[in-house]
């Protein structure tokens, strides 16, 4: 993964350790998407670079101290942080403080999660794990960022559906790929013998039909000796063939087996995390320390949605009509994917309603229109269905 050039990198001290880090982040290009999700996640990602085909973009979203393990968004604001008066004064001392003393604790949730991370084995695991170490950080901060929690939120839920839909491929081991070749090898003297029984069968009829002219110097008797002999022989060889193709449908199946074994076992192996047999079980531990840890996407996108709920009932963060529209959208949206259709047609019904009201009444650069129109058209997609099924008319949407 260092090796590949679409990876650049940003020098930046620790605001809470000091230690310089060389944080990783991703040249422009690095990577091409099929299309953007309803939800903003990119699908369909086309690395340019070898190596990264296993990882989702979101594993860099985050910078993680390699010291101290402080992390959050890496962004400019974070590139320049020591030029960020209000950060430094305000909110960086409560941060250090808390952050410093969670760290000392002899059993801390920051050196436990700092040390699983492995973004070369665990890419996507790395990813959500990294999402969780700024989730702690950010809710340090005296008035943490609902925007942001909900942002580190609707990531880890990407990620999570991310990996539920990559195929588990089946990687063949050495001893698969030996008895997938052991395979091959039955499977032609299987042909062979079918072969050698139908020449048999031939040959057989060939004496049978010809037996009296095929030996015209021997006495009657002597010929119906060696026809016999022929006859026997070959029923033989026929005999003992078919011996053979039950022995090789019995080494055929023992193969299966030991196939099935090996599969069994990579496939353990694979899902096995940091001595946990799998990444949720490991999670839920970290749930006695930090109460919103997500075991699934769903959970990640209905903690997201409730902070980015916070945020407009806070009024504070969202900077003007686009990003409520959008965040309204957003909270329609996340709370369709995870069934909770009242609120869905709710939030998407105002996302609408508000949408359709900037439009008429040309409020904004005709960039902004843009974007709100194309907030409305997505809105209207996802909201009609749920309208239809539940026959519901209640929620106006236009
Ligand atoms: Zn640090």
């Amino acid at each position: 993964m260092k090796n590949a050039s679409s990876i650049y990198y940003n020098s930046v001290n620790c605001p809470v350790c000091g230690m310089e880090n060389q944080f990783e982040y991703l040249g422009k290009g690095a990577y091409r998407v099929e299309k953007v999700d309803t939800d903003y996640m990119p699908v369909g990602i086309q690395w340019q670079e070898a190596g990264l085909e296993e990882c989702h973009p979101v594993l860099f979203f985050i910078a993680t101290c390699s010291n101290c393990f402080y992390s959050t968004e890496f962004n400019n604001e974070f590139r320049n942080w020591k030029e960020n008066n209000q950060f430094r004064s305000y909110s960086l001392p409560t941060i250090k403080e808390k952050h410093l003393e969670e760290l000392n604790k002899p059993e801390n949730l920051l050196s436990h999660v700092g040390a699983a991370l492995d973004p070369q084995e665990y890419p996507n695991e790395t990813a959500i794990l990294k999402l969780i170490l700024a989730v702690f950080d950010e809710l340090l901060n005296s008035r943490p960022s609902f925007l942001r929690m909900a942002r580190y939120y609707l990531r880890i839920g990407w990620v999570f559906r991310y990996m539920s839909g990559k195929r588990p491929e089946f990687k063949l081991s050495d001893t698969a790929n030996l008895m997938a070749g052991l395979r091959k090898h039955l499977d032609g003297v299987d042909t062979n013998l079918i072969r050698l029984s139908s020449a048999l069968t031939n040959l057989t009829s060939f004496c049978d039909n010809n037996a009296e002219e095929l030996y015209p110097y021997i006495d009657k008797l002597t010929k119906a000796g060696v026809a016999q002999k022929y006859q026997e022989f070959i029923s033989e060889v026929i005999s003992a063939t078919e011996g053979v193709k039950n022995k090789q449908e019995q080494l055929r199946n023992l193969n299966e087996r030991v196939l099935k074994n090996v599969s069994e076992a990579e496939r353990i192996e694979q899902m096995r995390f940091q001595g946990f047999p799998n990444f949720n079980t490991y999670l839920q531990v970290l749930t006695e320390t930090l109460p919103e840890i997500p075991l699934s996407e769903k959970d990640a996108l209905s903690i997201a949605k409730n902070y980015y709920k916070k945020s407009i009932r806070s009024r504070k963060e969202i900077k003007g009509a686009v990003q409520e529209i959008n965040t309204f959208y957003l909270i329609g949206e996340l709370s369709r994917r995870i069934g909770n259709l009242k609120e869905a047609k709710e939030y998407l019904g105002s996302a609408i309603t508000r949408g359709r009201k900037l439009l008429n009444e040309k409020v904004g650069t005709e960039l902004e229109l843009k974007t709100v129109k194309n907030i409305v058209d997505k809105a209207l997609i996802q909201v009609k269905p749920i309208l239809e099924n539940k026959g519901n008319q209640e929620v106006k949407v236009g």
